[in-house]
């Protein structure tokens, strides 16, 4: 493709992801296609001539879009939102088009130095102290991961770095029962081993029971283990749920073990300064982990890693053959050294577009409606006749069950609620997901995409309970 026909379907492209935009709410949230369908509508191998623009895009309508998710519909309520905006799109659009790797300061000096000053900028919108420093990931499992590499480094005084584990005492990583599935693997993945990950109890209202923490990190102390991280969850996938991060980071002190925070989707909400009494302790941690990717406008993937020392993590990663050397090394941070990939894409670029283009303001508004209507959206939930609130609102998430009729039994109860579950994603109204609380299936209505207003909910809400009420009738005896 010549640059003239580049400049012409640039211009085509637009005008189809504004259109895309504007009219998503005529595609269904989830899609709806089979496993295999769109398998099949590929050919088996690559062609060998070259195929004209026009039609790889008639291909790209016909075979692609029916299988996407369409994660920035209005009526997106499940997982976390991935939520976008077009400050960021816009930005993406130049970070592909420079194409620039940026693994070291001098293979673009502007995308480390803008990185440099975006995280200084969202941690002080978060409120994390001056003696943070903080780099751009690409995931919250993957810095979940440098944190766990930086606690085993520190617990085996740099033996992990240089010898590895083998031949030393195990060493244990705690989080919760609650906490994400990518704790575990992080240990796995640093050679842990699942075997010395320990699931920390949560107390009734939810949260790691410090108590229990304390008396594992004591027994394995007694049995020859070495406590290496604590790794506590400001807002659980599940249910929303926060750690005492005080009483942890009182631990964490005494014990001396590292303390790691993920707050990959809650973490967004401490721009808004009447959050921040909830991450009380997290002054203190010795890592931080949040997603612009889920929460701040800024399309995946964009998660902000924040460390008090990041000596202690380069430590790990840090390896500069001669190939590597660099002029910048002196006087800035060389990123590579700070995760697991030697590539880096120029994400700082979306962040400073959309954080100039909301500001500060814009963006704790749009947080604030999404707060605000997911209490109103709880006040609905408890006046509707047969459905509970599992859990109250938590920041933007809440979770509820259908219950119609007392004399269900637990295990019919749960099927009620999937096929509940079923019935509204396959009718492509909106889109919902579940999780286990408290041994029951509950369905979690989380509002974070950045085109909802509150008559989306309404109408998601509506949707619920009609097709609730149609179900009752089919699944109750
Ligand atoms: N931690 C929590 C609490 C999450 O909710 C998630 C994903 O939803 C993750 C970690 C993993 O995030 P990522 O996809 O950025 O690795």
């Amino acid at each position: 493709m010549d640059i003239e026909e580049f400049r012409a379907q640039a211009h085509r492209f637009s005008d189809w992801m504004a259109s895309y935009l504007a009219g998503i709410e005529r595609y269904p949230v989830r899609s709806q296609v089979a496993a295999g369908q769109i398998l099949k509508l590929l050919p088996e191998s690559c062609p060998n001539g070259g195929e004209s623009m026009d039609a790889i895009f008639a291909d790209f309508e016909r075979s692609i879009m029916p299988g996407i998710t369409h994660w920035q519909h209005p009526r997106f309520f499940a997982y976390f939102s991935a939520n976008s905006s077009p400050p960021s799109v816009l930005a993406e659009m130049l970070t592909a088009t420079l194409g620039a790797q940026c693994m070291l300061w001098e293979t673009s000096p502007a995308a480390t130095e803008l990185e440099l000053r975006m995280m200084q900028w969202l941690r002080d919108l978060v409120g994390l102290p001056g003696e943070f420093s903080g780099c751009i990931q690409d995931s919250a499992s993957s810095a979940t991961l440098c944190a766990i590499l930086a606690a085993c480094n520190r617990a085996s005084a740099g033996r992990f770095a240089q010898e590895g584990l083998a031949g030393g005492p195990p060493l244990v990583l705690y989080t919760s029962v609650d906490a994400h599935s990518s704790v575990e693997k992080g240990a796995r993945i640093a050679g842990l081993g699942a075997a010395n990950v320990r699931k920390i109890a949560c107390v009734a209202e939810g949260g790691m029971d410090a108590l229990a923490l304390e008396s594992a990190i004591a027994a394995d102390r007694a049995a020859g283990r070495v406590p290496a991280a604590i790794v506590a969850s400001f807002g659980t996938t599940g249910v929303g749920a926060i750690d005492p991060l005080a009483d942890l980071a009182a631990i964490a002190r005494r014990q001396q073990v590292y303390l790691h925070v993920d707050g990959a989707w809650a973490g967004s909400a401490l721009i808004l300064p009447e959050v921040r009494a909830l991450a009380a302790g997290l002054e203190q941690a010795d890592s931080f982990v949040f997603n612009p990717h889920k929460w701040l406008l800024t399309n995946f993937d964009c998660s902000a890693f924040f460390l008090r020392n990041p000596a202690e993590l380069t430590a790990v990663l840090a390896l500069t053959p001669s190939y590597l050397e660099s002029a910048g090394a002196a006087h800035m941070p060389e990123y590579r050294d700070w995760s697991v990939p030697l590539g880096r894409r120029f994400r700082a670029l979306k962040l400073w577009f959309v954080l100039r283009s909301y500001g500060a303001d814009g963006l704790r508004e749009l947080l604030r409606e999404h707060l605000a209507w997911t209490r109103r959206l709880a006040q609905r939930i408890e006046q509707t006749p047969g459905f509970v609130l599992t859990t109250p609102p938590r920041l933007a998430l809440l979770s509820f069950r259908y219950q119609p009729d007392a004399a269900l039994s637990q295990a019919a109860n749960d099927a009620l609620n999937e096929a509940l579950l079923q019935g509204i994603n396959d009718s492509g109204a909106l889109y919902l997901t579940k999780t286990r609380h408290q041994g029951r299936t509950v369905i979690r209505f989380m509002i974070g995409q950045t085109y909802t207003r509150w008559h989306h909910v309404e109408q998601a809400w509506d949707a619920i309970v009609q097709t609730a009420r149609g179900l009752k009738t089919q699944s109750i005896p």
